[in-house]
């Protein structure tokens, strides 16, 4: 999908948590990551994400501050959280 430029379309988290929760065997749509930007507390759901296929990078919904970068490379996965102050899991 692209916008009215041509430009790929920014989507929401949820793609970006599938992938990651492919590799950790549990559902991380709902976990909290706190932009080291602006300081806003957010869902990895409501994460603005750019990036086709498998990984991507998010971007705060608040202040657009890079918070997350994911690439899955062969069969790895590759988490760059530089931009996030704190990452929130719940327990399964
Ligand atoms: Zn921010």
């Amino acid at each position: 999908m692209t916008d009215e430029h041509g430009e790929p379309a920014p989507l929401d988290g949820n793609g970006l948590g599938g992938v990651l929760g492919a590799f950790l065997g549990v559902d991380v749509t709902d976990a909290i990551l706190v932009c080291d930007g602006c300081g806003r507390q957010q869902v990895l759901a409501a994460l603005v994400v750019f990036g086709a296929g498998p990984g991507g990078v998010a971007r705060c919904r608040g202040c657009s501050h890079v918070m997350l970068r994911v690439a899955e490379i062969r069969n790895e996965l590759v988490v760059d959280l530089r931009g996030t102050t704190r990452l929130r899991l719940r327990r399964p």
